[in-house]
């Protein structure tokens, strides 16, 4: 049964979770520590700011929501850390079920504080549609958490359709988190992480618009994270090539800029001037509070509500109102 939530809700829709157990799996196959000659063992417990944590502590954690004034995090894998979509998918969906369910637990344990993201095995779409149904449904989480791609494969792939037409049927929104970028160029400075990241959001992006996902699924609700990366602020070659229809497929009913309003995006990008280009690109309606806690924004209430070209009405429904109402936390 849905509890009761006040009127104006705030909401961190970017928040991670780690387990021990997750990360025994995956650690030979972390981009970041990859990039390296020996794959090394994961530290679960580095990066987090003071008092946040990576693992799945209640008090702890909720005690870094009361203080940055968040009433409910919104919990999802990490899958720079967790993503098991190399694995075969029998080993993955152990990994997805133990995250899942101790999603389910977390938000058990304090359902006004918490919501939770599925994780799926999409190398296995029959198998990751019965898990989406067993987290939606059974576990009560409220969406579904993936990469930018599942092991090399574009989100336009036919083989995702069904994936795609239950999760519409569920009314559940989709969350895209990169797992981190592989060219091993971007290995130097941290690259991976400030132009692999972004750069995956935009290859997500255009697939779902370009492969027809966008029109073929009009329900379908996508968030993308970290502001989406650079594609809405660098469409201008995108434009130009469906103008002259380069590289475009019939199925495209509208100028690619316009699907990007389509979308929803959190607020992680760390800058006031994107955040604020961003609002005029897709419209305010579309951003989503999001603090990439336990490494990110540290105060993200006080980064939308600082924003001086957004209305009171707009930082409302960015810090809680938007997420609120795709999470069906209100009903
Ligand atoms: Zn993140």
């Amino acid at each position: 049964m849905a509890q009761k939530r006040k009127k104006d809700i705030t909401v961190d829709w970017h928040a991670h979770v780690m387990l021990e157990k997750a990360m025994e799996f995956t650690q030979d196959h972390i981009v970041v520590f990859n990039f390296k000659k020996k794959p090394r063992k994961a530290p679960i417990s580095t990066g987090a700011h003071g008092g946040m944590v990576w693992g799945p502590e209640l008090d702890k954690r909720i005690k870094a929501l009361d203080k940055a004034g968040i009433d409910v995090q919104v919990l999802s894998s990490s899958n720079v850390h967790q993503c098991c979509d190399w694995a075969p998918a029998r080993d993955a969906l152990r990994v997805h079920k133990l995250l899942n369910d101790t999603f389910a637990e977390m938000i058990q344990a304090h359902p006004d504080r918490f919501a939770g993201l599925a994780t799926v095995p999409l190398q296995n779409v029959p198998m990751a549609i019965k898990e989406l149904d067993r987290a939606i449904l059974e576990k009560g989480l409220h969406g579904v958490n993936m990469s930018s791609n599942i092991n090399g494969v574009d989100l336009d792939h036919e083989k995702f359709h069904p994936f795609w037409k239950r999760a519409e049927e569920l009314g559940v929104p989709i969350y895209i988190h990169p797992a981190g970028a592989t060219d091993p160029r971007l290995a130097r400075y941290y690259l991976w992480n400030s132009m692999g990241q972004p750069y995956e959001e935009g290859m997500a992006m255009t697939s779902l618009i370009l492969g027809g996902v966008m029109d073929k699924f009009p329900d379908l609700n996508f968030v993308m994270a970290h502001g989406g990366g650079t594609l809405p602020h660098y469409d201008g070659r995108l434009e130009r090539n469906y103008r002259r229809g380069r590289g475009f497929a019939k199925s495209i009913t509208a100028p690619p800029s316009e699907y990007f309003k389509r979308f929803y995006y959190d607020t992680c990008v760390y800058n006031p001037e994107v955040l604020t280009n961003l609002a005029k690109k897709v419209g305010a309606g579309r951003l989503i509070m999001g603090s990439d806690y336990p490494i990110g924004e540290l105060d993200p209430i006080g980064f939308v509500r600082k924003n001086r070209s957004l209305t009171t009405a707009a930082k409302k429904k960015i810090v809680g109102g938007t997420a609120a109402r795709l999470l069906k936390l209100s009903g």
